[in-house]
């Protein structure tokens, strides 16, 4: 079957009296191209195992199945089973989970699964949840190496933007804490049905084994990164003095500051995470 050829894939669903849900992210991708440049990112052969997360009709669900060890897909919409398990019949080496990846017990999922073995994510995700669910692999600890998702880009326009840029913000610290992102390429509407409203890309995020940036206390870390974006017009200073997640006297942040040799007048988005990083040391450090 040739889920890429848009005319097949609608007999498909239209056989099996499928329609689409916008509220879920439902566009699913019809370029054979694009397909083809998700694969390649996602650097798989024959001895990985592949998180899929909303697998639609199975069209990059087949691709992966072909040179993976393993696919295990997750997918919300129960009027998608039965498409995947005629699409899928063929392959083995293919488990479907019909669930709310955000519900999915995932340590659960890779124990049982992966035997708790590496793994690489590859999907055209949901662009609803796409920063949730990226959190929640980051923050689980899981063996992930990587992840190839096909995202708004927009939202890759944020993951991969650097200081002083006005698309850096907590997220793009966040995906640089934990991984290392590069742009794979764009996706016009037209490589979609239905059509979405805005155009897509591929991003490949590779998770560090060892993270480059060691806070001393990571939740810290975090809470001075959010208070410092939540409030980006700001100074650095009012931002953090005000924060609603911290309460810090904005003496100290000045000290701090003055240690590190930056303006007290500076913004937080300013800050690359390195300096970020060391910031939250040398402030945490004053105030315990
Ligand atoms: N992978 C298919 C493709 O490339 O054509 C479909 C991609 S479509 C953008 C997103 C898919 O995610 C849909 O199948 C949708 O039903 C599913 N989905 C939406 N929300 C989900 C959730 N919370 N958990 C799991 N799957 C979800």
């Amino acid at each position: 079957m040739n889920l890429t050829g848009k005319s097949e894939l609608i007999q498909l669903l239209d056989r099996h009296g499928f329609s689409f849900s916008k509220s879920l992210g439902q566009n699913f991708l019809i370029d054979k191209n694009i397909l083809d440049k998700i694969i390649n990112a996602s650097d798989i052969d024959k001895n990985k195992n592949v998180l899929e997360i909303g697998p639609g009709a199975g069209t990059l669900t087949c691709e992966l199945c072909k040179i993976a060890k393993k696919v295990v897909s997750v997918e919300i919409d129960s009027k998608l089973e039965p498409i995947l398990n005629e699409v899928m019949a063929d392959y083995d080496n293919f488990k479907l989970i019909m669930q709310d990846a955000m519900e999915v017990d995932m340590k659960k999922l890779v124990h049982e699964e992966f035997s708790d073995e590496p793994f690489v994510i590859s999907a055209n995700l949901p662009y609803y949840i796409t920063t949730p669910l990226v959190m929640k692999f980051f923050e689980e600890d899981l063996p992930v190496e990587s992840m190839t998702l096909m995202i708004q880009k927009e939202v890759a326009g944020r993951m991969t933007a650097n200081a002083g840029n006005k698309e850096y913000g907590a997220l793009s610290v966040a995906v640089r804490f934990y991984s290392e992102p590069k742009i794979v390429c764009t996706a016009p509407p037209n490589c979609f049905v239905p059509q979405p409203k805005v155009t897509s890309t591929v991003i490949n995020l590779k998770v560090y084994e060892e993270p480059p940036y060691i806070p001393d206390n990571k939740e810290f870390f975090f809470k001075v990164v959010k208070s410092l974006f939540s409030q980006r017009r700001k100074t650095l200073v009012n931002s953090l003095s005000k924060s609603p997640y911290m309460n810090i006297d904005k003496n100290i942040i000045i000290q701090t500051l003055n240690e590190m040799n930056i303006d007290i007048n500076i913004r937080g988005e300013k800050l690359e995470i390195e300096k970020l990083v060391e910031f939250s040391n040398i402030l945490l450090n004053k105030i315990v």
